[in-house]
């Protein structure tokens, strides 16, 4: 439990509901929400893991498809704010991990700047439950010595990422939120050098029931996915790890 100087009332756990299938929730997610009044949650979080809320508990649905917010950033933690001063225990839950691309950290910010007592609660993040689901490791001593966690998030379609660095070879890249970006993506690793042949992967939605793994290579990544109409949330993995998937 991390605390500011200036504690007033009041504690929320960010907690992370891991990347779909319930059984992936860790124990302590499951308790707290379990304990919880108010719980308030985004889209990556699913029916099965809402199921393990009790009924009877309020329920705050602060999120929505395609990094279109329905409560902006700052309301929610204002909207956090509120509730933990009206004395509630808070649960905040995100998919995967609620500090690997979940905001988490902006809150956390935000609540004890205020006062508010903060819990982390980590979950399993997306590539974790990805290479679980289909048989592939992020690292491995033959194939990749590094695994990198990379936003795919372009901010007004810039190519602010160190792409030198992410070419090299001998690692894997996983991208969080890149379907949109796949395109460039894909073309500033080739232009830096990586191999078009590597192997990749895009997977949506894993460790759910409609969870789907498509292989191919770096240069075939936009074209996978325009043919298959891969959508989000969907990862897309570059490296020969892949190769090693079941699916
Ligand atoms: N905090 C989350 C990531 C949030 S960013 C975590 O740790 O997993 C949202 C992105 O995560 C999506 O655009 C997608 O790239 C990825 N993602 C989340 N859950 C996923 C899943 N079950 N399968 C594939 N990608 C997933």
């Amino acid at each position: 439990m991390k605390t500011s100087q200036a504690q007033t009332s009041g504690a929320v756990a960010l907690v992370g509901a891991g990347p779909g299938d319930p059984e992936l929730l860790t124990l302590k997610a499951l308790r707290l929400i379990q304990a919880a009044q108010v719980v308030v949650y985004d889209h990556l979080v699913g029916e099965a893991i809402l199921a393990s809320i009790p009924a009877g508990v309020e329920r705050i649905y602060v999120g929505k498809k395609a990094s279109r917010h329905t409560l902006a950033q700052q309301e929610i933690s204002a909207l956090l704010l509120r509730l933990a001063r009206a004395g509630k225990r808070v649960v905040r839950l995100k998919g995967g991990d609620p500090f690997v691309f979940g905001r988490g950290g902006e809150e956390m910010e935000a609540l004890l700047a205020a006062g508010v007592a903060v819990e982390i609660v980590p979950g399993i993040t997306a590539a974790l439950g990805a290479g679980a689901a289909f048989g592939f490791p992020l690292t491995h001593r033959d194939h990749a010595q590094s695994c990198v966690f990379v936003t795919g998030h372009l901010k007004d379609h810039s190519v602010d990422l160190d792409w030198p660095a992410l070419a090299r070879p001998g690692q894997t890249l996983v991208f969080y939120m890149g379907m949109a970006g796949l395109e460039s993506i894909a073309r500033q690793l080739e232009a830096h050098g990586l191999d078009p042949a590597t192997p990749a992967a895009l997977i949506y939605k894993a460790t759910l029931p409609q969870q789907r793994f498509w292989s191919c290579t770096l240069a075939s990544l936009p074209d996978t996915a325009t043919r298959h109409g891969v959508k989000p949330p969907a990862l897309i993995v570059i490296g020969s790890v892949v190769g090693l998937a079941a699916g």
